[in-house]
């Protein structure tokens, strides 16, 4: 039968829900390895070098970008976002489950660079429910919100490029759903 999909693709528009899905399914099972992206973006309150992000200046993403280091990448809101390509390559080499957790530009990319890998749509339980989430998180201002907002329309047109589409109406269902998708329990 069909080999096990060792890199597992999440994305879906900004706001969905996607950092909180993959934080829960971490929490119970920390042993998923999770890439750590590359950005331009200023981190938010809370989040650590290293751990939500590699916060780099633009510089520092023109040699990643020019030096091949990425495996994908992409402009978001203003800002780039890449992920780091030796990490990822490594896992799988020995064999273990990736999940890569990017935009719906990167998950393109990576499909064609990645035949193999398995891209898992995350979808919002509606337009009003996102436009809710996006403009209530309070971290971003308001022509920032609508920035993203525009973007999520276009993504959520993309649904059916995707192999998986999981519904975002309880985090701990979404969880479990991608867990058995990556076949780790
Ligand atoms: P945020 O700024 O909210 O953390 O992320 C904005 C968007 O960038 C989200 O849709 C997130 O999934 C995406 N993103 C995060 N890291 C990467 C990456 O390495 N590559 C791509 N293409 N998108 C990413």
């Amino acid at each position: 039968m069909s080999e096990r999909p060792r890199l597992t693709v999440l994305s879906g528009p900004s706001g969905v829900g996607k950092s909180t899905v993959v934080a829960h399914m971490r929490k119970e099972h920390p042993e998923v390895w999770l890439s750590v992206s590359a950005t331009t973006r200023r981190p938010r309150p809370g989040e650590q070098h290293g751990v939500h992000y590699f916060f780099v200046t633009d510089e520092e993403m023109d040699k990643l970008i020019a030096n091949g280091e990425l495996l994908e990448w992409a402009e978001f809101a203003g800002n780039r976002y890449g992920t780091p390509r030796a990490a990822v390559l490594e896992r799988l080499e020995k064999g273990e489950p990736v999940l890569l957790e990017i935009d719906l530009q990167g998950a393109r990319q990576v499909r064609e660079s990645m035949s193999e890998a398995q891209l898992v749509f995350l979808a919002p339980p509606s337009w009003e429910e996102l436009v809710r989430r996006l403009t209530g998180r309070g971290t971003e201002p308001p022509e920032v919100i609508d920035r993203r907002l525009a973007a999520a329309k276009v993504e959520l047109a993309a649904e059916p490029e995707f192999d998986e589409t999981l519904v975002n109406t309880s985090v701990k269902d979404v969880a479990r759903e991608l867990l058995a998708l990556m076949e780790v329990v």
